[in-house]
This record gives C-alpha cells, structure tokens and sequence, in this order.
C-alpha cells in the first residue's frame, strides 16, 4: 500500500509518496510560490532530482502537476492513481476538537475551519489541499493528522492560562501546543531504544529547529508542552523570541508606538538567534560567528543553550524525574556544540553527555555515558512517516 503525505501551506506544497511495506519514500517534492509569479516544483523520484519551473495558479493545480510527475509514463513511480490507497494530510490547527488523526468527513472539514482563526497562515493552506486531493483523488481516504492533537491530553494546570476565565470559556484562549506529530513519533522510538514500555517511561522530548519546542510525556501522553496558544511561547528560536514578559508587547505598542502588526513581525521574524546576533538566524552561521570571536553570536549561543536548559528543568519537575531526554530537528540533531552547552553541568542531576558520542553523526543514538541515570538521545524526527502511519491504521480499520 502506499501512501501520499501531504503538507500544504499558504503557497507551498510539500509532499511525499511513501511505501508502508518497507516504509521507503518513492518519491518527494516541493512546489512552492503557489499562486504567485515564479512558481516551482522541485522533486525526487527514487534518487534522480528535477526541477520544473511552472505555472502553479493554486493548489489544484499543484496537486495536479505533483500527480502528473508521479504517473509520467518515462519515471514516474505510480502507474495508476489507485495505487495511492489513501491521502494523510498535515493539519497544524485542530483547537480542542481533535485528540487523534481523523478520517476527513464534511463535519471534519467545518471543524478545520472553525479552527482557522486560531492558525490563520496554516489552516487555509491545508484546507485547499484537501480539497484538491478531493477532487482529484475522489477515492483514496482523505485523513488529517493534527500538530496539536498529541498535546490535547494535557491536563487543564497546565494547557490553562492565569487570565479571566471568560477568555478560555467564551474564546477557547489556552495552551495548545504544537509540533505534535514529531514529539510523538520521536517518544515512540526514544521507548524502542530504550526497550521499555512507552507506557511506563517519563521522557522529554526537545524538538529544536527553526522553530523549537519541548514536550514532557508521561506514558506516552503529553502532559506539558513548551509552545502554547500560538508556536511563539516557550523557548528561544531562530527567529521568534520565545517567552517574554507580556507586558513588553503593551509597552511596545504604548511607548515605542508600534502597530501589532509590527509587534508580530518584531517577535515572529526579528527576534530569537537572529535578533541577537544581529546576523542570522541559522546556528550553523551563529556557531562560525561565535567560534571567530562574535560577543553577539556569543550571547546568542548562551541564550538559546540558557533556554533550553531552562525549559528541560521545568519539565523534570513537572514529571518528577525523567529516564530519557530527546534531541531531534535540525539543530538537535545537528549541533555538537549546542548540545553539550545544554546539558553542560548537570551531571548532579544525573544527566552526563558522553562528549565523543555527541561529536558523532549519524541515525538515532545514544549520547549519554553508558551509566547516565538520565538517558540522552538524538532521535532524527519522521513526521511524514509518523502521518503515513496514522493513515494505514485508519486504513486498515475501514
Ligand atoms: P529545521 O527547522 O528542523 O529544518 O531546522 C533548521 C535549523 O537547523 C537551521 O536553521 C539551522 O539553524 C539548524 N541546523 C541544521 N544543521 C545544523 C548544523 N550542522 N549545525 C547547527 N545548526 C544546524
């Protein structure tokens, strides 16, 4: 059975084609200024790489050229559209209605809606990608997986806000959390390495890329999670600030005189490594910049480390203890340095990073000393696989 994974933005269209045999990915791609002049897709089928530069009107006609490549007679991977049983699609807002991944229904699609002002630059993409998957699918199982359903088992201390109750009863305003699909997928291969029961394990999980959050998972359920009512909250991040004093946000707008739309820009796309650095928002040119000497890419390493740190900690209390930490996305993943600044120290509290195992690369592994109470691991995230996954077993249980 194969299955397509689709993530639809506002003008980008992201997607993979994988096979739930042997959970290989036959083909991926990327169209992206969707709507716009200059529109592109870029792809991979097996290991051979294409760009085509075209007209993409919107995201029907994305849709259509990603299953026009996938069927080209010459190299395409599909000889059929029946051969894409079913359709997951990533759906970042689900409020308070889904807990799981659903089967798209009518009442399905009016519930998204309903949650589009909640994610208003992600909602809408995703909602056009259904449809057109619809139309030009009409038999493969359409199925959404949610960014915030994994955090829907949150108890309400910690998804409530200490503001008006009427703000959380007449406005729903409380912590949702996101990067669901990843935290989820990364906890259930943390229990595998460890070869425990996820459903007896205390674990954290850091989700640390351009945008970066921190789950704390008891028995497989995310009981507190970094982020909150939107992706700004909790901690440091390439480009958004993380958790600030809110009273800054008034004073911005009263003193300083700035519109809220400033004030988003300023916090969303100015803030985080790149506001203090002055230079980026990339690590990999902070770390260049620090290692040369740069007190700015300096303090920006020690903030975002700081913060992490910071967040770790809450989370350990929150759990009461913790048998496993876990690094994924592009900087937990990748950066040696960041890693050891994060844990640096806290070997009282039985967290001891084995120096040469963090300098190594590779898959998932182990990067805590062999008798570390606490273990550390680098968990490479899947959520295109951790969707196709969701959507064989609803498959299945049609
Ligand atoms: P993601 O959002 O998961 O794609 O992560 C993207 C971020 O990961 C980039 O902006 C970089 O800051 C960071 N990153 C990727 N590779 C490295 C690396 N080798 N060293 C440090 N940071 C990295």
């Amino acid at each position: 059975m194969k299955v397509l994974v689709m993530n639809a933005g506002s003008s980008s269209l992201k997607y993979q084609l994988i096979d739930m045999q042997s959970h290989a990915v036959i083909a991926k791609g990327l169209c992206e200024k969707v709507g716009f002049d200059g529109s592109f897709h870029s792809y991979e089928l097996g290991k051979d790489e294409a760009l085509a530069t075209i007209p993409l009107a919107d995201h029907h006609v994305a849709v259509k050229e990603v299953l026009s490549v996938l069927l080209n007679p010459n190299d395409g991977v599909i000889a059929s559209l029946d051969e894409i049983a079913a359709i997951g699609h990533r759906v970042v807002h689900g409020g308070e209605f889904f807990t799981e991944s659903v089967v798209i229904s009518d009442a399905v699609i009016e519930k998204i809606v309903a949650c589009t002002p909640l994610a208003p630059l992600h909602n809408p993409g995703a909602l056009m990608g259904i449809e057109a998957c619809k139309e030009l699918m009409p038999n493969a199982l359409q199925v959404a997986v949610f960014d915030t359903a994994f955090h829907q088992s949150m108890p309400a201390k910690a998804y409530r806000y200490p503001l008006p109750d009427a703000l959380y009863e007449e406005h729903r305003i409380r912590k949702y959390g996101f990067h669901g699909t990843s935290h989820r997928y990364v906890s259930q291969r943390a229990a595998v390495l460890l070869e425990r029961p996820l459903e007896e394990l205390k674990l954290i999980t850091c989700h640390l890329g351009n945008g970066c959050s921190l789950t704390a998972i008891e028995g497989g359920r995310s009981v507190d999670t970094t982020m909150g009512f939107t992706p700004l909250d909790g901690v440091m991040m390439g480009t958004r600030c993380g958790a600030i004093d809110p009273a800054i946000v008034t004073y911005l707008i009263s003193e300083l005189g700035m519109t809220v739309e400033r004030v988003n820009e300023v916090m969303n796309r100015e803030s985080g490594l790149l506001g203090i650095s002055g230079l980026t928002n990339d690590l990999r040119d902070v770390r260049a910049a620090a290692e040369a000497g740069d007190p700015r890419a300096i303090l920006a390493y020690e903030m975002y480390s700081n913060s992490v740190k910071k967040h770790i900690g809450q989370q350990v209390f929150t759990l009461a203890g913790v048998d496993a930490i876990v690094l994924t996305a592009g900087v937990g993943e990748n950066c040696d340095r960041m890693r050891r600044m994060i844990f640096e120290g806290l070997e009282p509290l039985g967290i001891t990073l084995d120096l040469e195992k963090n300098k190594g690369r590779g898959g998932e592994r182990l990067i805590s000393t062999e008798d570390s109470p606490v273990k550390v691991f680098v968990i490479p995230t899947n959520e295109e696989l951790m969707i196709a996954l969701d959507v064989d077993r609803l498959y299945q249980q049609q």
